[in-house]
Parts: C-alpha cells; structure tokens; sequence
C-alpha cells in the first residue's frame, strides 16, 4: 500500500449519511461500487465501503495502492463552502482508523485528498490535514516505537 488518503464527504454537518448514501452517488456516477474503503459518519461510526483488497476510486490518477477515508460533513450550510465541521466522535473515528492501517501498512502515506499533483485545487478534505497528520503523530503516537516515526510523514512521491 503506498497511501492513505482521507477524504470528505462535502455534506453539511446536519446530514446524516454513510456508505450506503455515497454508494448511491458513485453507481449514479457510473463506479462499480463506492469509491472509499471506509466511510466515518458525523457520529464516529466507521462503515466499510470496498474491501481493502479492490482498488478504490477516490483520487484519480493516483487510486493503486491508495485505502481511501471518507469523513461525514465537510461543507457550510450553503453546501459548497469548505468547513471544518468534523465532530470529535468522527476524529476520534479516524485516530484509531489510521492507527490500525498504519500498523498494518506501515510504508504507506497518509494523505488529504488535495496533496496530490492536479488535485491541490480541491477543498476535500475541509481540513488542515497536514496539522492532523502532525498531531496525530505527536499527541497519539507518542508512545510507539521508533519506526512508526519517518517516512510516511513525507509528501507525496511523484514515481509512478
Ligand atoms: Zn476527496
């Protein structure tokens, strides 16, 4: 695996939805079957959307080896305008989410959706993911071993 990517849903925070509403976008889109591994809802229930096993479709260009996280939420009321609107059920939710498939794939990145060449214009996902990604290493990290520091912490490699 060489990314983890996290994702938003780009819903507002008063909707309520899961894996089985986001299916229903991508079939619509044309997708086989929901783009995302997993999905977090606004109340920190973690659904599963593809097995790990199928490659995703979530960041094109760049979906092989790629486990993509979709939260819940991620725009204003006016349902266009990026904000951080993820509850602390939700972060709580991808903490433990990442820590799992960090431990498992300990080589790969882990990712917000705009890091990737030609798609830095994009709001998703709604968050400083980088901060994130950064206190998620400092705060909840802190007492594991010395290989969970390093390279997954980069940005994204530009090999193909
Ligand atoms: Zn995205």
């Amino acid at each position: 695996m060489r990314y983890l990517t996290i994702h938003c849903a780009a819903t507002t925070a008063s909707m309520d939805i899961g894996v089985d509403e986001i299916r229903q976008w991508h079939l619509a889109r044309g997708f086989r079957d929901v783009g995302y591994h997993y999905v977090i809802r606004r109340d920190g229930t973690l659904e599963r959307g593809r097995p790990e096993s199928q490659t995703g479709a979530h960041v094109g260009g760049y979906n092989t080896g790629n486990i993509g996280v979709c939260m819940a939420g991620g725009v204003k009321d006016d349902g266009e305008t990026p904000e951080d609107n993820f509850t602390a059920a939700q972060w709580s939710a991808l903490d433990a989410l990442l820590t799992d498939l960090h431990e498992r794939y300990p080589e790969a990145l882990i990712m917000g959706h705009n890091g990737f060449p030609g798609h830095e214009s994009r709001g998703c996902p709604c968050f400083d993911w980088r901060a994130y990604r950064d206190a998620l290493h400092n705060e909840h990290w802190s007492d594991k071993p010395a290989e969970w520091d390093g390279h997954w912490i980069e940005e994204v490699d530009f090999i193909t």
